[in-house]
């Protein structure tokens, strides 16, 4: 299909509201600019939000994906290059070695620096409102009326929620988060560091009953990432009052040992504090109307599956094509969005389910020597290796269709 036959088609939808400047909406605004549509992306932060955890990417349709919008090799420069993590006891001692292919995948980069990249190819091309946040979407027979907290209300054709597990558009077009949060009976945290233990190009964790803490470095051993997993019931707390996440925090890893203290008590003055429970969305449709939704806010596979960054670039893709292929018809873009993902959802879905019961050991402590032992064995085991394989083949399990093979990449 050719440049020109892309910009015939596009008579309808063509203006696209996408709310969430991370992975999933750069993304999405790369590919409708690229097939001929005009997104604007608004953002909650007041800028593009640097810094973050890593995050990864594995198998041959996320390399691909990358390599035709043009910015593999961006990726590829920023990558983290992290080696095998170590487990270890409470003297500092490594009793096991966990290999990069299981935590890191194929290619790792902090996604603060995947944020960038995208911006960096959308940004000239595509208008980014930063923050600011849709109040209302209100539907009629030719497009969709829409309020923000500080922009004059707007028309657009089209509105993608693009703005993670906690969507704001799946709240105002679908319903609350209970309804599609599945818990998985995690809570994560995650702050930068310094790199007080001179890792260089790895990790080290530790985990007692119920609980993990881990540090990584980061950015050339320049900083390091503090990562605390426990395991808990859902907690209520107020989602943008940090000093109260942090409080919870302390408490649960309150005499934990190990480099605990040292971490939580670095947590005051770090750049950054990420902190949520371990959840996946499910959702029947991701559309209702001219609505649809994209990446975390539709399906996350949770972070501990190691797909969702995966997902949202392959999901982007996947909604421009199939609305382009319909000529900006939603309804038939939509459905063709809806079919061409659904299995490949599930299954990067399933992969995340599992990997909880393994991230914090358990309370039984039958169950806690087992996986001990299998961490302890892991370098040796061929099953590693079957382990790192099969989550690659999930991640390859889609067929993904050209849409565009004719264009040429663009920067935006
Ligand atoms: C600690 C951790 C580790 C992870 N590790 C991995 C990994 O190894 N591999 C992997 O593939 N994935 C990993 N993930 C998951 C990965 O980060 C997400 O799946 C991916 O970022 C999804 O991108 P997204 O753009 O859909 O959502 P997000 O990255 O969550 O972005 C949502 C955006 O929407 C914005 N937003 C929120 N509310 C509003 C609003 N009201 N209006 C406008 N904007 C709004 C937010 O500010 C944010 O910019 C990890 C996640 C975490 C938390």
């Amino acid at each position: 299909m050719s440049a020109a036959g892309h910009a015939r088609r596009m008579t309808t939808n063509t203006n696209i509201l996408i709310s969430g400047a991370s992975i999933a909406g750069p993304a999405l605004a790369y590919w409708l600019r690229r097939h001929g549509f005009t997104p604007t992306v608004v953002e909650r932060a007041p800028a593009l939000r640097d810094g973050g955890y890593a995050v990864d990417f594995r198998g041959d349709v996320h390399f691909t994906v990358l390599r035709r919008m043009g910015i593999l090799a961006d990726v590829e420069r920023q990558r983290t290059h992290m080696g095998d993590m170590a487990h270890v006891n409470a003297a500092g001692k490594k009793v096991a070695t966990i290999p990069s292919g299981m935590f890191s995948g194929d290619l790792e980069i902090l996604r603060g620096d995947l944020a960038r990249i995208l911006y960096d190819a959308t940004k000239d091309h595509t208008e980014y409102l930063f923050d600011d946040s849709i109040t209302a979407i209100t539907e009629d027979a030719d497009g969709v009326e829409v309020t923000f907290e500080r922009a004059a209300p707007r028309r657009f054709d089209l509105v993608v929620g693009a703005d993670g597990l906690h969507s704001n558009v799946r709240a105002l077009a679908f319903g609350p988060d209970r309804d599609f949060i599945e818990d998985l009976g995690l809570h994560l945290a995650i702050f930068t560091v310094d790199n007080h233990l001179g890792l260089d190009h790895t990790g080290m964790m530790y985990g007692v009953p119920g609980k993990t803490v881990g540090v990584y470095s980061a950015r050339n051993n320049t900083e390091a990432k503090a990562l605390f997993h426990f395991g808990s019931p859902p907690l209520t707390y107020d989602r943008r009052d940090v000093q109260q996440q942090k409080k919870i925090l302390a408490e649960a890893f309150d005499g934990v040992g190990w480099e605990t203290p040292r971490l939580l008590a670095a947590m005051g003055d770090a750049p950054d504090f990420y902190f949520d429970s371990i959840s996946q969305v499910h959702l029947d449709t991701w559309s209702r109307g001219r609505v649809a939704l994209l990446g975390d806010a539709a399906y996350s596979p949770s972070p501990l599956s190691g797909m969702g960054t995966g997902l949202a670039i392959v999901g982007a893709y996947v909604l421009a094509g199939e609305l382009a292929a319909a000529g900006g018809d939603h309804r038939a873009g939509f459905a063709g969005y809806q079919e061409a993902m659904r299995d490949y959802v599930a299954g990067c879905q399933k992969a995340g389910q599992g990997v909880a019961k393994w991230t914090v050991p358990p309370e039984n402590r039958f169950l806690a020597w087992f996986i001990n032992q299998n961490y302890r064995l892991l370098p040796y085991i061929p099953w590693k290796g079957v382990f790192i394989k099969s989550i690659r083949k999930t991640a390859s399990a889609i067929t993904l269709k050209p849409y565009d093979q004719d264009l040429p990449a663009t920067r935006g």
